[in-house]
């Protein structure tokens, strides 16, 4: 197994389009590393250029101790899953998962028996006969996954590889591969456009934007302190509250409430000074009778999340989420008050996180 390192990573595509910016990234040999993003940020292009399937205008990529930066795909040593699986759908799936083999020049014997047992790992044993067309959806995925695994490679690469599976399915694959990664321990980058399955799944989180990384963290660090406003609002299954406010001595003013300055911001702000005031849903305590130190405003919506509610709150033409348990039950028109949790408060200035 190997660690994957990138060094001031560009990727420009004729006609001027920067996927890559001066990447630098390092995924550690046995990680499970996510890449996390929006559309059109650059993940696929920073798999395929460190699987050689483009090649990058500047920088390095080493993989162990081997720069590969300008060697072939094949020579590389990593197994890749295409978002679309990328099957060959004339052949069965034992030459599905034995083309790279071949590719590699293996004895077809050997390259048979290998197939069938990695074949075997994944649950496929009785569909080797088949072509893709006549195998499910996840089915195809895990014919895919066992194709990258048969030639044993030191490092894996997947291309949002549960995106095709419907809900279930898809939160079953996620064990499914998790648990797979763990026993083999291969180092492995997981490219997600999805939040919640890079939070559930990965060792550490790579967030990009624009073609460069805005933070890399583990789901707990990304989650509870975004370091800007880019990845607050961009993790979470429910939206960030992140409120203009303004510094007033030892306190912030938000929404019309005064609440403590967090104590980590303590001498890194200034009097009067312009700050974002950032607080998740699920950190906001909620009351239905007037608590100081909170946010007041009228209940302007409630939806069910299952065991919880997400309670908007019209805070004088703010609106202020808050997740909201069982015991209380706040009711469209009625007040509110939401009391932040002290140290789940961070303040943002110029977009960037202050108390780090
Ligand atoms: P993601 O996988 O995060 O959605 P991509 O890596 O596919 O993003 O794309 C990053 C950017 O590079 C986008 O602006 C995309 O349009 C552009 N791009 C990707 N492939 C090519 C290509 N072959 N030629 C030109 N532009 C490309
Ligand atoms: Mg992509």
């Amino acid at each position: 197994m190997a660690a994957i390192t990138m060094r001031a990573l560009t990727k420009v595509f004729p006609g001027g389009v920067r996927a890559l910016d001066a990447l630098d990234l390092a995924v550690a040999d046995g990680e499970f590393f996510a890449l996390l993003g929006p559309s059109g940020c650059g993940k696929t292009t920073l798999l395929r250029t460190v699987a050689g399937l483009e090649s990058a205008t500047s920088g390095t990529v080493r993989i162990g101790d081997r720069d590969v930066t300008r060697l072939p795909p094949g020579r590389r040593d990593v197994g890749m899953v295409f978002q679309d699986y990328a099957l060959f759908p004339h052949m069965t799936v034992t030459d599905n998962i034995a083309y790279p083999m071949r590719v590699k020049k293996v004895p077809r014997e050997q390259r048979h028996a290998a197939a069938a047992d990695v074949a075997a790992a994944l649950g496929l044993d009785g569909l080797l006969a088949r072509r893709p067309g006549e195998l499910s959806g996840g089915q195809q995925q895990r014919v895919a996954l066992a194709r990258a695994m048969a030639a044993r490679p030191r490092v894996f690469l997947l291309d949002e590889p549960l995106s095709n599976l419907d809900a279930r399915l898809r939160l079953e694959a996620r064990t499914f591969l998790r648990k797979l990664q763990g026993e083999l321990g291969v180092t492995t980058v997981f490219v997600t456009h999805d939040q919640a399955e890079a939070l559930a799944m990965a060792d550490r989180i790579a967030v990009m934007e624009a073609g460069r990384i805005r933070q890399i963290g583990t789901p707990s660090e990304v989650f509870c302190r975004p370091a800007n406003l880019f990845v607050a609002s961009f993790i979470g299954s429910t939206p960030m509250n992140l409120l203009d406010a303004r510094v007033r001595g030892e306190r912030v003013v938000a929404a019309g409430a005064t609440l403590p300055l967090p104590d980590e911001a303590r001498g890194r702000v200034t009097d009067e000074e312009p700050v974002v005031y950032g607080v998740r849903p699920e950190y906001l305590d909620y009351s239905g009778t007037p608590v100081d130190g909170a946010f007041c405003g009228q209940v302007a919506v409630v939806e069910n999340l299952g065991v919880a509610s997400l309670v908007t709150l019209d805070v004088a033409g703010t609106l202020v989420h808050v997740v909201v348990g069982e015991g209380h039950e706040p009711r469209p028109g009625g007040r509110g008050w939401a009391v932040p949790r002290p140290g789940r408060v961070l303040l943002y200035r110029d977009g960037e996180l202050v108390n780090e």
